[in-house]
């Protein structure tokens, strides 16, 4: 307990593969009012799949995890979200040790942000997953620098992405299909911020376990 490693991103893969199917139709609302309605459907489908890789698939790190659910989401979810996540699962891949103490939580999680970044060119407050990863990673930092433990950076992280979500509700989109609406996205939460919050949450869970 308290040191996250393979089984814990593994556990990580099961529980939001739960979480997606678990918050399909929540999710489709929440695109429906503010874009074409698939998040949900796009989200489950992969993550159903990668949970099937899973189950076939040796894997010796959490890099080795991640690398697999990158893989798997650029196949299988298309649509935006499907190349944003593939980018920031890819990233955190490469920067996870053997196992995450605090620091290694951030490092990670600012690794995710800097591929949706890269790939998606959106700014914090443009309504879009960023405003949910940004202050999730910002928070695994804080909890690093206070000398706390991994479990307790993964924790902030998913609170802080969930606030992140909320958050995103009174904003203007001016990223991906929502920002077609203009000034009408105001007052809808962003799919993809929510689906942040809740494969974060999945993670906190697994590192309760
Ligand atoms: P699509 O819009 O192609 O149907 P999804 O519905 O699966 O794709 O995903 C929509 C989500 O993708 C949005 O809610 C938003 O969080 C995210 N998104 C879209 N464009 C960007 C971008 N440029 N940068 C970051 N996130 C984005
Ligand atoms: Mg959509
Ligand atoms: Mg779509």
């Amino acid at each position: 307990p308290g040191s996250l490693g393979v089984a814990w991103a593994r556990a990580w893969v099961e529980a939001s593969a739960d979480v997606m199917r678990q918050n399909r139709m929540a999710l489709i609302d929440l695109d429906r009012a503010i874009g074409d309605g698939d998040h949900g459907e796009n989200m489950d489908r992969g993550f159903t799949a990668v949970l099937g890789k899973l189950q076939s698939t040796e894997t010796e790190t959490i890099g080795d995890v991640l690398a697999l659910v990158a893989k798997t989401l650029m196949s299988t979810v298309g649509g935006a979200a499907g190349p944003l996540y593939g980018t920031a699962y890819l990233r955190a891949s490469k920067a996870a040790g053997t196992t995450l103490d605090a620091a290694g939580v951030a490092d990670v999680l600012e690794a995710a942000l800097g591929g949706i970044v890269a790939r998606g060119k959106a700014d914090r407050e443009d309504k879009t997953m960023v405003d949910a990863w940004g202050p999730a990673s910002e928070a695994a930092r804080d909890v690093a620098r206070a000398g706390g433990s991994g479990v307790e950076a993964v924790q902030a992280a998913a609170e802080a992405a969930q606030a992140g979500a909320v958050a995103t509700e009174p904003l203007t989109a001016r990223k991906g299909r929502a920002s077609y609406l203009g000034a009408r996205s105001v007052g809808h939460r962003d799919p993809g911020a929510q689906s942040t919050a809740l494969l974060l949450d999945a993670a906190a869970a697994a590192a309760r376990e």
